[in-house]
């Protein structure tokens, strides 16, 4: 059980920190600048490293990298098997290394080090065994036409791939961008977040001596507004992947048009709707709920923010998810039986408190937390709110926090609607027994996923992203192949005199 008002000592992280440069050309080199800038640790708010800070000239060299590789390397021409099988060395490598890489994403973000080293890592492996099963699978058509011609279609690699991630997830937006892009032959140049540096240089490390050719990947850590956005605008880059804000990912997409017109992929924010029908069990209900929003400290794209449950039994599952959330064990993320760690940073840890204040003074119903944790680093209460209502700060905004808002619904027509009026579209949960509605919820809800009697259910194969303002085009599976491909129409006359 969380103390209210201090959180023990930190524990020592099991790990060193051994890669701070930046990733060019198969080398650890220091910045042009000779810059750096110190990654924090969220339980102290003290230094881990100081880290290698590229900005556009490095971005620039490793964009030439990329090129060069992408060009005259041997990587895009591969023999796709052997590809295939450099992409499964790592994956073997990812496995040895589970618990070293899993303390490392643990120290950096602050996310339970069970969560690192029995999901994430593990998922990230699985990422990379997936997409290095498509390698040797990529296969265009053979297209019927009108006339005497022959057309077929030939999937070629995209070409220099700009990637750039959040600190939520350092290791899955690595796994969900990467292994797509070098099954299918494109070289990549990644930016990470300024908060996360540590595990992509540490992983990326695994994946030269997996047999990665030189300058197939190059990352590049660094601020938005150095380097990101160097990355963004860059005309020898033919492709961006991005996840983070919204407000980020129209940056991100106004620097496309303004530059090459590279072709943009966005993964963005979320206000999504988890909706707790009258049928529902609500002791399941409230454990599923409390997972869609707490998990990974409320700092999740696809949380479900906005807690809509049935006025039947919404008195019952508010009294729930109150005692759920007073019994979420807020410690350190290296000792057994945390459940939650500290925020990123401060700038989150402030930006959520604000949104808490906000909910207050607007007349939401405080039910329990809403406040900090210690004096050290970024720790907050789990916090619920009730009487939440739809045009209030907290049910609209992405809190991207431990703060879950329950809202009261009386019929599904009326749900839909409420849960549908969000400029995003990311993702929508619900809980029922009849099968009747949820056939009816799962084709009404406007979002990129839809878990019927489950949340956060995530799998390579299971493709990903955002209607309206959350994002452009899918990651992961099959349609997260496609992003990485181009397609060429191959046309002949069937009869050529020529010949
Ligand atoms: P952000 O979108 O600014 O940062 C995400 C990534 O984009 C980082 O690598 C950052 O360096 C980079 N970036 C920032 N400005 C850039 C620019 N002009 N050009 C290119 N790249 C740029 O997000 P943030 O400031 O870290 O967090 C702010 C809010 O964003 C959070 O509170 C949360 O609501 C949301 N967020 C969403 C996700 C997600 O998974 N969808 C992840 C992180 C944050």
């Amino acid at each position: 059980q969380y103390s209210t008002s201090t959180i023990e000592e930190p524990v020592k992280p099991p790990v060193e920190v051994n890669y701070s440069k930046l990733l060019i050309d198969g080398q650890f080199v220091d910045a042009v600048s000779g810059k750096t800038f110190p990654t924090i640790d969220p339980r102290t708010g003290e230094v881990i490293a100081h880290v290698a800070e590229g900005d556009k000239e490095d971005i620039d060299i490793a964009v030439a990298a990329a090129r060069k590789a992408f060009s005259k390397g041997p990587w895009p021409k591969m023999i796709a098997y052997d590809r295939s099988n450099i992409l499964l060395r790592f994956a073997d490598l990812l496995e040895k290394h589970n618990d070293e890489i899993a303390a490392l994403e643990s120290w950096d973000t602050g996310k339970p080090f069970k969560q690192s080293a029995l999901v994430e890592v593990p998922m990230l492996t699985r990422f990379f065994r997936y997409y290095a099963g498509w390698a040797d699978k990529i296969q265009g058509l053979t297209v019927p036409v009108d006339g005497s011609y022959h057309c077929q279609t030939l999937h070629e690699p995209i070409g220099v791939c700009g990637q750039i991630i959040p600190w939520n997830f350092p290791l899955l937006m690595y796994g969900w961008k990467v292994a797509p892009a070098l099954a299918c032959g494109n070289t990549v140049v990644m930016k990470t977040a300024e908060q996360t540096p540590l595990s992509a240089l540490y992983v990326s490390n695994l994946l030269l001596e997996a047999g990665l050719p030189p300058g197939v990947l190059n990352i590049v850590s660094g601020h938005g507004n150095g380097a990101g956005a160097a990355l963004c605008l860059h005309m020898d880059v033919d492709k961006l992947a991005f996840t983070g804000s919204t407000e980020t990912g129209k940056k991100v997409l106004a620097a496309s048009a303004d530059s090459n017109l590279k072709a943009v992929t966005l993964e963005l924010g979320g206000k999504s709707p988890f909706i707790v029908c009258e049928d529902a069990n609500i002791d399941e209900a409230v454990e599923l709920a409390h997972e869609a929003l707490f998990f990974n400290m409320g700092q999740c794209c696809c949380a479900g923010s906005r807690t809509y449950v049935h006025e039947r039994v919404y008195d019952e599952f508010v009294e729930k998810a109150k005692a759920r959330a007073q019994n979420r064990v807020v410690g350190d993320p290296f000792r057994d039986g945390t459940e939650q760690g500290p925020q990123i940073d401060s700038a989150q840890y402030e930006k959520i408190l604000y949104y808490i204040r906000s909910g207050i003074d607007c007349g939401a119903k405080l039910e329990t937390g809403g406040d900090k944790i210690g004096e050290k680093g970024f720790y907050l209460k789990p916090t619920v709110f009730s009487n939440v209502q739809d045009d209030m700060m907290i049910a609209q905004d992405e809190i991207f926090g431990p703060v879950q808002s329950i809202l009261k619904f009386k019929t599904l027509d009326e749900v839909i609607e409420r849960a549908n009026a969000t400029r995003y579209g990311l993702a929508a949960g619900v809980f029922t027994r009849s099968l009747e509605t949820a056939n009816t919820m799962m084709r009404a809800l406007r979002a990129g996923t839809v878990w019927i009697n489950c949340y956060d259910t995530f799998d390579a194969a299971i493709p990903f992203g955002g209607y309206k303002m959350s994002g452009l085009g899918r990651e992961k599976g099959v349609y997260g192949l496609n992003n990485y491909l181009q397609v060429k129409a191959v046309v002949m006359p069937v009869k050529n005199p020529a010949w």
